[in-house]
């Protein structure tokens, strides 16, 4: 079994380096990011098994951390915070963390709550940051389209159902799942974008999420 990849987001170093050492001697790799940003970064590229997330970063609040990476990937995070207010706590698990620990921790609880996440991964079948379609690359870490290397651009709707519709390729998506669950009764109650087909036509495919949802679906459906 490979060692279990644990990314260490927090800006204080002593903290990161005593992480390291308590991390490593318990089998795991550590990856490490001092800032928010970075660590959003690296999440989506180095698909770490737990994320460990400090709430007061220099760059940005960990909570918005937590709803960027939660936007397109379920991979479980630790809080690690100072903060034990239960306000804070509440905040950080209902924005999307798995688990909360304060500081001063105790090392053998957090690891024992790291070995208990990594038990509860869920399979990572579109733990992915980007779909290629061709020519169309969704990044979802960036929240930007290209075709041919081109921005094409959407408007923050437009790329929560193209997105939303891409994870699903091929599979029918609900409209209870969608961005806007009651947004225009007279749509489809679902709509699917078939495995590849959908995107890759022509350019003229991507138009149409002007209109979501009814226009992306396959023409045999309409
Ligand atoms: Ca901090």
């Amino acid at each position: 079994m490979t060692s279990p990849r644990i990314l260490v987001v927090e800006d204080e170093m002593p903290i990161r380096r005593f992480l390291r050492i308590a991390l490593e001697s318990a089998g795991m790799t550590m990856l490490e990011a001092d800032r928010g940003r970075l660590g959003i970064e690296r999440a989506a590229t180095e698909a770490p098994d737990v994320v460990v997330l400090d709430l007061g970063l220099p760059d940005m609040d960990g909570r918005d951390a937590i709803l960027a990476i939660r936007e397109w990937s379920q991979m479980p995070i630790l809080v690690l915070s100072v903060r034990d207010a239960e306000t804070d706590k509440i905040a950080a698990l209902d924005a999307g963390a798995d688990d909360y620990v304060t500081k001063p921790f105790a090392t053998g609880e957090l690891l024992a709550r790291l070995r208990a996440l990594l038990r509860a991964r869920r399979p990572q079948s579109v733990e992915t940051s980007a779909l290629r379609f061709e020519d169309i690359v969704i990044d979802f870490a960036a929240h930007t389209v290209t075709r041919g290397g081109a921005n094409v651009g959407l408007t923050r709707k437009e790329f929560d159902v193209l997105a939303l519709l891409a994870r699903h390729a091929g599979r029918l998506v609900t409209h209870s799942r969608g961005p806007h669950p009651t947004a225009h009764s007279r749509r489809p109650s679902h709509c699917a974008l078939p495995a590849s087909g959908a995107l890759s036509a022509d350019g003229a495919r991507l138009v149409p999420l002007r209109a979501p949802c009814r226009a992306l679906a396959p023409t045999s459906a309409r």
